[in-house]
């Protein structure tokens, strides 16, 4: 049982929604136009998650999903939009949208979304990561630290298998710069985050199918990075 937001002018679909969720059990809040969205988002007893619509009144899906990012890195948020709508897939990932529903949508699907997004965004930090794993493109043995990709051996240095544990301890999360900065390199590290940076181009060379276009190691714009198998 969590508490969800739900983020919608078409008061029927709103209603809809609202129902199907109180019927898994879930507390529900629902909201109209944007502003109200986040600033029901953003209030002290914040939601679990956000399903947020594309097309709302006074202020857009994205804003609203922007504004929240600002101080709520870590909220899940499902964008809802609908059918034939254009939608800036790309642009969500960037701005850490968890996951997508398309109207007209089935009530299976919805609660498996729903579901899906809030076991992952419960997990805790996972243990750190031994042996041998599948990243992306690259085969990573976590005790000999040996990094391949097309059976070949890559060179990494040992804060970017460092980099790589952390992300992974809190895979599917968004870990901010200053995080990495402590659990990697230690607070009294007087490094820059650009090197933080390079590692992150590093590794996406290493583990993406296109580095441009990152399917595993994403960045969330002003709240650090994040972490898909
Ligand atoms: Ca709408």
């Amino acid at each position: 049982m969590a508490q969800i937001l739900v983020v919608e002018d078409e008061a029927a679909i709103r209603r809809g929604l609202v129902e199907v969720l109180e019927a898994k059990g879930h507390r529900v809040q629902a909201a109209v136009t944007g502003p109200e969205g986040l600033h029901l988002a953003l209030a002290p007893s914040r939601p679990d998650l956000v399903l947020l619509d594309v097309m709302l009144p006074e202020m857009s899906g994205f804003d609203v999903l922007r504004a929240i990012r600002a101080k709520a890195p870590a909220l899940p948020v499902i964008i809802v939009t609908a059918k034939g709508q254009e939608v800036d897939k790309v642009m969500g990932f960037e701005l850490g949208v968890d996951d997508y529903v398309t109207k007209p949508f089935s009530v299976l699907e919805l609660l498996g979304r729903v579901g899906a997004v809030l076991r992952r965004a419960s997990g805790l930090p996972g243990d750190d990561p031994s042996g041998v794993l599948t990243i992306g493109m690259a085969i990573v043995d976590f005790d000999r630290l040996i990094l391949s990709r097309d059976g070949v051996a890559r060179e990494l240095a040992t804060k970017g298998f460092d980099l790589l544990r952390c992300l992974l301890r809190h895979k599917g999360k968004v870990v901010s710069r200053d995080a990495i900065m402590d659990e990697v390199w230690g607070q009294d590290s007087m490094l820059n985050t650009r090197t933080i940076d390079n590692y992150i181009v590093k590794l996406r060379q290493l583990i993406e199918p296109d580095p441009n276009n990152p399917c595993h190691l994403h960045t969330v714009h002003g709240a650090g990075y994040r972490l898909e198998l």
